[in-house]
């Protein structure tokens, strides 16, 4: 017998440990392009792709072609044991794509958590020393290291600690919050002045755009600065794309827009268009530093997820993908921005490319978050038809992570279903 929402609801609180949140109590039946059904049969337009997983939408038939036909032939000889052509084809087009000029090298894992984790592992390896420097707010991901680089206490670390030593975090320049770029770059000088020499330091890692920070962008002239001092420090600087990647903000990787090569880049989520791959590419001379045997994993890049992901490559430039996210973005920011002038909750509306958000506050103050109406809104949302995604180190941030394969009719019908849901938020808050 067909199970509801709610049914599936109490066998999960049963069955399933509370320390994996979910957004919506809303199970899902089935989901294609930019469109989710319940297991009660509800429409849903979906914002969230997964957790910017599904940038090529749902079930793409290309994707799903792929994978198909890959099924055909096997699923899992481990490349460790008896490796396959396809994991090669992929390294060459992710090699091709990376905004690094030298010749680049790729590892495939199968996790963000894990790209990031093994490119701190190669910097150090190639550089013989320890330090990392992150950024606060900034996100890397949920094992001990990846808990150590990000920079977020609550819900992430608190009572998981202690975690791996030698990560220092600067302050990630962001107007808004009224942080400066010389405030954050003389922060950095202040880690190198009070707690790790620069010559200590094996990496710095940042994400372009901060993603479940909040969305911010870092400005260009920060991200060369920084390459400035990587480069004079003979430290390693790392982009982390997975949010950020995959033609979400109208070019492949985020760092694009700032004209800075990073010398390493993480990518996960968009790559494999909703299967489970990451990856790590670099220069070589950095990444054919490390051991055989010290790098890689059972799963490290299944073949069934490397077909989805040679089809998502291959659609980049099909679908113009890039292209899309330009044109998306316009979309939100023009009625984002009306949507300003009627609701005093929004703060800020900002973007780069699709990688779009709203700040919410209370009467237009950006140093008073509004939290509360940010959870109300994404259920409220839910319950008109809309799934969002909050972010931000403040908790009152809605993020759009919308296919960038969506129509246009869906995209508006979807700001249609916010619009009204903000109303009803706005109109029922609490009075202070
Ligand atoms: N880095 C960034 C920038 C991310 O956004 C995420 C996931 N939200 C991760 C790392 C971790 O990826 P995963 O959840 O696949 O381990």
């Amino acid at each position: 017998m067909s199970q509801t929402n709610q049914q599936w609801q109490q066998r999960r609180e049963t069955a399933v440990t509370a320390g994996v949140g979910n957004s919506l109590q809303v199970y899902v039946a089935k989901a294609l392009n930019a469109e989710i059904w319940d297991v009660e049969g509800k429409h849903y337009i979906d914002f969230a792709s997964g957790i910017a997983v599904v940038n090529t939408g749902h079930n793409h038939p290309k994707v799903i072609q792929a994978v198909a036909a890959q099924l055909e032939c096997f699923t899992h000889p481990c490349f460790q044991v008896t490796p396959y052509g396809s994991y090669i084809e992929l390294a060459e087009r992710l090699n091709e794509r990376v905004p690094i000029s030298d010749p680049t090298q790729t590892l495939l894992m199968t996790t963000g958590a894990e790209a990031v984790e093994n490119a701190i592992k190669i910097a150090r390896i190639a550089t013989g020393r320890s330090g990392i420097i992150a950024f606060r707010g900034g996100f890397h991901g949920r094992t001990l290291l990846g808990m150590a680089l990000t920079g977020k206490v609550q819900p992430y670390k608190k009572g998981y600690g202690p975690f791996p030593g030698g990560i220092f975090h600067a302050p990630y320049p962001c107007g808004y919050l009224g942080i400066s770029e010389s405030q954050s770059l003389a922060a950095l000088q202040g880690i190198f002045a009070a707690d790790v020499s620069p010559d200590d330091v094996a990496a710095i890692i940042i994400e372009p755009v901060q993603g479940e920070g909040g969305f911010y962008a870092a400005p260009a002239s920060f991200l060369q600065q920084l390459r400035a001092i990587c480069s004079e420090h003979g430290i390693v600087l790392i982009a982390d794309e997975i949010q950020s990647g995959f033609c979400r903000t109208g070019k492949t990787f985020a760092i694009e827009h700032s004209g800075v090569e990073p010398d390493i880049v993480t990518m996960a989520k968009s790559l494999a268009g909703g299967f489970p791959l990451s990856a790590v590419v670099g220069r070589k001379s950095l990444m054919a530093r490390a051991q055989a045997g010290g790098l890689g994993g059972t799963y490290a890049g299944s073949p069934v997820s490397i077909a989805a992901a040679l089809a998502v490559v291959q659609l980049i430039d099909d679908e113009q993908l890039n292209q899309r996210a330009e044109q998306q973005g316009e979309w939100l920011m023009v009625a984002l921005r009306q949507m300003a002038e009627e609701f005093d909750a929004i703060g800020e509306v900002r973007g780069v490319g699709a990688m779009v958000a709203i700040e919410l506050v209370e009467a237009g103050d950006a140093s008073k978050p509004d939290k509360a109406i940010t959870q109300a809104l994404v259920q409220e949302a839910g319950r008109q038809g809309l799934i969002l995604l909050s972010c931000g180190v403040r908790g009152n941030v809605i993020r759009f992570l919308i296919p960038l394969t969506a129509s246009k009719e869906i995209v508006m019908e979807g700001l249609k279903r916010l619009s009204s849901s903000l109303r009803v938020v706005q109109n029922t808050r609490p009075a202070k």
